[in-house]
Protein backbone atom coordinates (compact mmCIF):
# COMPACT_ATOMS: atom_id res chain seq x y z
CA UNK A 1 0.00 0.00 0.00
CA UNK A 2 1.36 3.78 -0.85
CA UNK A 3 2.22 5.17 2.34
CA UNK A 4 3.26 9.12 3.14
CA UNK A 5 6.93 8.69 1.14
CA UNK A 6 5.59 6.95 -1.48
CA UNK A 7 2.57 9.65 -1.66
CA UNK A 8 5.31 12.22 -1.54
CA UNK A 9 7.06 11.01 -4.26
CA UNK A 10 4.43 10.81 -6.80
CA UNK A 11 3.69 14.54 -5.51
CA UNK A 12 6.73 15.67 -6.15
CA UNK A 13 7.37 14.24 -9.89
CA UNK A 14 4.05 14.82 -10.97
CA UNK A 15 4.36 18.65 -10.07
CA UNK A 16 7.88 18.46 -12.44
CA UNK A 17 5.17 18.63 -15.00
CA UNK A 18 2.54 21.53 -13.93
CA UNK A 19 0.92 23.22 -14.49
CA UNK A 20 -1.10 21.17 -17.15
CA UNK A 21 -3.57 22.60 -19.28
CA UNK A 22 -6.30 20.01 -19.73
CA UNK A 23 -7.62 19.13 -23.78
CA UNK A 24 -9.81 15.77 -22.72
CA UNK A 25 -10.41 13.78 -19.82
CA UNK A 26 -11.72 10.14 -20.19
CA UNK A 27 -13.47 8.40 -17.21
CA UNK A 28 -13.14 4.52 -17.21
CA UNK A 29 -16.83 2.72 -16.76
CA UNK A 30 -15.46 1.49 -12.94
CA UNK A 31 -15.26 4.80 -11.13
CA UNK A 32 -18.51 4.25 -8.62
CA UNK A 33 -16.66 3.14 -5.89
CA UNK A 34 -13.67 5.40 -6.88
CA UNK A 35 -15.17 8.57 -7.42
CA UNK A 36 -16.78 9.61 -4.02
CA UNK A 37 -18.34 12.97 -4.91
CA UNK A 38 -18.33 14.99 -7.85
CA UNK A 39 -19.46 19.06 -7.15
CA UNK A 40 -17.83 19.50 -10.37
CA UNK A 41 -17.06 18.20 -14.26
CA UNK A 42 -13.58 17.63 -15.09
CA UNK A 43 -13.18 18.66 -18.18
CA UNK A 44 -10.59 21.10 -18.85
CA UNK A 45 -8.76 24.06 -17.13
CA UNK A 46 -5.58 23.88 -15.76
CA UNK A 47 -4.22 21.27 -13.10
CA UNK A 48 -1.84 24.08 -11.34
CA UNK A 49 0.08 22.19 -8.51
CA UNK A 50 -1.01 19.43 -6.51
CA UNK A 51 0.03 19.34 -2.44
CA UNK A 52 0.07 16.23 -0.09
CA UNK A 53 -2.32 16.04 3.11
CA UNK A 54 -1.27 12.78 5.18
CA UNK A 55 -2.01 10.05 2.34
CA UNK A 56 -4.41 12.49 0.15
CA UNK A 57 -3.05 14.13 -2.77
CA UNK A 58 -4.72 17.64 -3.40
CA UNK A 59 -4.75 19.07 -7.09
CA UNK A 60 -5.01 22.54 -7.14
CA UNK A 61 -6.98 24.31 -10.50
CA UNK A 62 -6.41 27.48 -12.20
CA UNK A 63 -10.53 27.52 -10.87
CA UNK A 64 -9.95 28.58 -7.19
CA UNK A 65 -13.50 27.01 -6.50
CA UNK A 66 -12.20 23.46 -7.81
CA UNK A 67 -10.52 20.79 -6.05
CA UNK A 68 -9.83 17.01 -6.32
CA UNK A 69 -8.34 15.25 -3.56
CA UNK A 70 -7.09 11.65 -4.35
CA UNK A 71 -6.44 9.01 -2.05
CA UNK A 72 -4.19 5.88 -3.51
CA UNK A 73 -5.83 3.13 -1.75
CA UNK A 74 -4.24 -0.40 -1.80
CA UNK A 75 -2.64 0.29 -4.98
CA UNK A 76 -3.28 3.21 -7.20
CA UNK A 77 -1.04 5.41 -8.63
CA UNK A 78 -0.85 8.82 -10.93
CA UNK A 79 1.43 8.26 -13.56
CA UNK A 80 2.97 10.75 -15.72
CA UNK A 81 3.77 9.70 -19.65
CA UNK A 82 3.98 11.55 -22.87
CA UNK A 83 1.41 9.05 -24.89
CA UNK A 84 -1.73 7.39 -23.28
CA UNK A 85 -0.89 4.34 -20.87
CA UNK A 86 -1.22 1.14 -23.27
CA UNK A 87 -1.95 -2.54 -22.99
CA UNK A 88 -2.62 -3.95 -18.97
CA UNK A 89 -1.60 -0.19 -17.38
CA UNK A 90 -4.65 1.26 -19.78
CA UNK A 91 -6.72 -1.67 -18.32
CA UNK A 92 -6.60 -0.27 -14.72
CA UNK A 93 -6.59 3.70 -15.83
CA UNK A 94 -9.67 4.98 -14.53
CA UNK A 95 -9.26 9.00 -14.84
CA UNK A 96 -7.04 10.02 -17.70
CA UNK A 97 -6.37 13.52 -18.66
CA UNK A 98 -4.84 14.48 -21.32
CA UNK A 99 -2.89 17.45 -21.05
CA UNK A 100 -1.22 20.23 -23.71
CA UNK A 101 2.27 18.33 -23.15
CA UNK A 102 1.74 15.29 -21.13
CA UNK A 103 -0.86 12.34 -19.98
CA UNK A 104 -1.95 12.14 -16.43
CA UNK A 105 -3.87 8.47 -15.60
CA UNK A 106 -4.89 7.49 -12.54
CA UNK A 107 -4.30 3.88 -12.90
CA UNK A 108 -5.55 1.40 -9.96
CA UNK A 109 -5.91 -2.08 -10.31
CA UNK A 110 -7.52 -3.31 -7.45
CA UNK A 111 -9.55 0.05 -7.04
CA UNK A 112 -9.85 0.61 -3.15
CA UNK A 113 -8.63 4.27 -4.06
CA UNK A 114 -10.83 7.14 -3.69
CA UNK A 115 -11.69 10.31 -5.65
CA UNK A 116 -13.32 13.38 -4.41
CA UNK A 117 -13.98 16.68 -7.04
CA UNK A 118 -14.81 19.36 -4.85
CA UNK A 119 -15.69 22.72 -4.52
CA UNK A 120 -14.39 25.47 -2.12
CA UNK A 121 -17.15 24.94 0.50
CA UNK A 122 -16.91 20.93 0.34
CA UNK A 123 -13.14 20.94 0.33
CA UNK A 124 -12.63 23.31 3.00
CA UNK A 125 -15.00 21.17 5.54
CA UNK A 126 -13.13 18.25 4.10
CA UNK A 127 -9.56 18.97 4.46
CA UNK A 128 -10.73 20.56 8.05
CA UNK A 129 -11.48 17.18 9.15
CA UNK A 130 -7.84 15.17 8.59
CA UNK A 131 -5.80 15.20 11.18
CA UNK A 132 -2.12 17.13 11.08
CA UNK A 133 0.38 14.02 9.54
CA UNK A 134 3.74 13.28 10.97
CA UNK A 135 5.67 15.11 8.60
CA UNK A 136 4.21 18.21 9.54
CA UNK A 137 6.71 20.22 11.79
CA UNK A 138 3.76 20.49 14.81
CA UNK A 139 4.20 16.31 14.94
CA UNK A 140 6.69 16.87 17.35
CA UNK A 141 8.08 15.01 20.42
CA UNK A 142 5.51 16.79 22.53
CA UNK A 143 2.61 16.22 20.25
CA UNK A 144 2.96 11.83 20.60
CA UNK A 145 3.33 12.02 24.13
CA UNK A 146 -0.24 13.92 24.38
CA UNK A 147 -1.75 11.01 21.94
CA UNK A 148 0.10 8.48 24.71
CA UNK A 149 -1.28 10.19 27.21
CA UNK A 150 -4.96 10.25 25.77
CA UNK A 151 -4.60 6.67 25.27
CA UNK A 152 -2.44 5.19 27.69
CA UNK A 153 -3.62 1.35 27.26
CA UNK A 154 -2.93 1.12 23.90
CA UNK A 155 -0.23 -0.88 22.00
CA UNK A 156 2.28 0.94 20.62
CA UNK A 157 2.43 -0.19 17.36
CA UNK A 158 -1.54 -0.94 17.36
CA UNK A 159 -1.70 2.89 17.91
CA UNK A 160 0.90 3.83 15.25
CA UNK A 161 -1.45 2.27 12.82
CA UNK A 162 -4.42 4.92 13.45
CA UNK A 163 -4.91 7.23 10.98
CA UNK A 164 -6.81 9.43 13.39
CA UNK A 165 -3.45 9.82 15.70
CA UNK A 166 -0.77 9.26 13.14
CA UNK A 167 -2.08 9.98 9.70
CA UNK A 168 0.38 8.86 7.26
CA UNK A 169 1.83 5.40 8.93
CA UNK A 170 1.35 2.30 7.10
CA UNK A 171 2.17 -0.77 8.53
CA UNK A 172 5.51 -1.46 7.07
CA UNK A 173 6.61 2.24 8.40
CA UNK A 174 4.85 1.57 11.89
CA UNK A 175 7.66 -1.45 12.26
CA UNK A 176 10.32 0.71 11.36
CA UNK A 177 9.48 3.16 13.63
CA UNK A 178 9.86 0.63 16.60
CA UNK A 179 12.70 -0.24 15.27
CA UNK A 180 13.94 3.22 14.77
CA UNK A 181 13.18 4.15 17.87
CA UNK A 182 14.64 0.60 19.76
CA UNK A 183 11.15 0.08 21.27
CA UNK A 184 9.92 -3.19 21.27
CA UNK A 185 6.01 -3.18 19.33
CA UNK A 186 4.02 -4.68 21.91
CA UNK A 187 4.26 -1.99 24.68
CA UNK A 188 1.86 -0.81 26.69
CA UNK A 189 2.28 3.42 25.37
CA UNK A 190 1.85 4.16 29.34
CA UNK A 191 5.14 2.83 29.79
CA UNK A 192 6.91 5.25 27.36
CA UNK A 193 8.53 7.92 28.52
CA UNK A 194 8.87 11.40 26.88
CA UNK A 195 12.62 10.12 26.01
CA UNK A 196 11.03 7.74 23.85
CA UNK A 197 9.01 9.86 22.24
CA UNK A 198 11.69 12.11 21.61
CA UNK A 199 13.27 8.64 19.58
CA UNK A 200 9.85 8.14 18.00
CA UNK A 201 9.74 11.76 16.59
CA UNK A 202 13.84 11.18 15.12
CA UNK A 203 12.94 7.29 13.94
CA UNK A 204 9.92 9.03 11.83
CA UNK A 205 12.01 11.98 10.39
CA UNK A 206 14.97 9.52 9.69
CA UNK A 207 12.19 6.92 8.08
CA UNK A 208 10.31 9.33 5.76
CA UNK A 209 13.69 10.63 4.71
CA UNK A 210 15.32 7.45 4.21
CA UNK A 211 11.93 6.12 1.91
CA UNK A 212 11.53 9.47 0.00
CA UNK A 213 15.89 9.27 -1.36
CA UNK A 214 14.64 5.57 -2.72
CA UNK A 215 11.55 7.16 -4.29
CA UNK A 216 9.07 5.26 -1.85
CA UNK A 217 9.52 1.42 -1.37
CA UNK A 218 7.83 -1.74 -3.21
CA UNK A 219 7.01 -4.69 -1.52
CA UNK A 220 6.46 -7.58 -4.30
CA UNK A 221 5.59 -5.70 -7.33
CA UNK A 222 3.31 -3.07 -5.37
CA UNK A 223 3.73 0.45 -5.62
CA UNK A 224 4.85 2.11 -8.88
CA UNK A 225 6.11 5.75 -8.76
CA UNK A 226 4.70 8.51 -11.69
CA UNK A 227 6.97 7.08 -14.17
CA UNK A 228 6.10 3.62 -13.33
CA UNK A 229 9.01 2.56 -11.39
CA UNK A 230 9.34 0.72 -8.50
CA UNK A 231 11.08 2.40 -5.27
CA UNK A 232 14.15 1.76 -3.85
CA UNK A 233 13.34 2.78 -0.18
CA UNK A 234 13.12 -1.19 0.82
CA UNK A 235 17.08 -0.84 1.18
CA UNK A 236 17.00 1.70 4.26
CA UNK A 237 14.34 -1.28 6.26
CA UNK A 238 15.73 -2.69 9.38
CA UNK A 239 13.76 -5.02 10.34
CA UNK A 240 10.52 -5.29 8.22
CA UNK A 241 10.76 -8.09 5.88
CA UNK A 242 14.29 -8.14 6.98
CA UNK A 243 16.06 -11.69 7.96
CA UNK A 244 18.77 -10.17 9.98
CA UNK A 245 18.39 -7.00 12.08
CA UNK A 246 20.13 -4.39 10.19
CA UNK A 247 20.81 -2.40 12.77
CA UNK A 248 23.18 -4.51 14.59
CA UNK A 249 23.54 -6.59 12.06
CA UNK A 250 23.18 -10.06 13.84
CA UNK A 251 20.09 -10.92 15.50
CA UNK A 252 17.08 -12.51 13.37
CA UNK A 253 14.23 -10.56 13.41
CA UNK A 254 11.21 -11.84 14.97
CA UNK A 255 8.26 -11.91 13.11
CA UNK A 256 4.78 -11.55 15.15
CA UNK A 257 0.90 -10.83 14.26
CA UNK A 258 -0.38 -8.10 16.05
CA UNK A 259 -3.43 -6.83 15.33
CA UNK A 260 -3.91 -8.68 12.30
CA UNK A 261 -1.05 -7.34 10.68
CA UNK A 262 2.87 -9.20 10.17
CA UNK A 263 5.02 -6.99 12.66
CA UNK A 264 8.35 -7.44 12.48
CA UNK A 265 11.30 -6.71 15.70
CA UNK A 266 14.69 -7.42 17.05
CA UNK A 267 14.76 -8.67 20.49
CA UNK A 268 18.69 -7.49 20.98
CA UNK A 269 17.95 -3.93 19.82
CA UNK A 270 14.27 -3.35 20.77
CA UNK A 271 13.08 -3.00 24.72
ZN1 LIG B 1 19.13 -5.71 16.21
Amino acid sequence: MPELPEVETIKNQLNNFLPLKIKHVFFSDKTSRLIRQKDFKLESGIITNIYRKGKFLIFNFDNPDHFLISHLGMSGSWRISDKKLVGNEAKHAHIVIEGDKKVLSYVDPRRFGLAYFLNKENFEKKINSFPIDISEPTFDAVHIKNIFDQNPNKVLKTLLLDQKKFSGVGNYIASEICARAKILPTRVVSTLTQKDCTNIKAAIDLIIYGALKGSGTTFGGGYRDAFGEKGEGVNHLVVFHQKICQMCKKTEVIKITLGGRGTYYCPHCQK
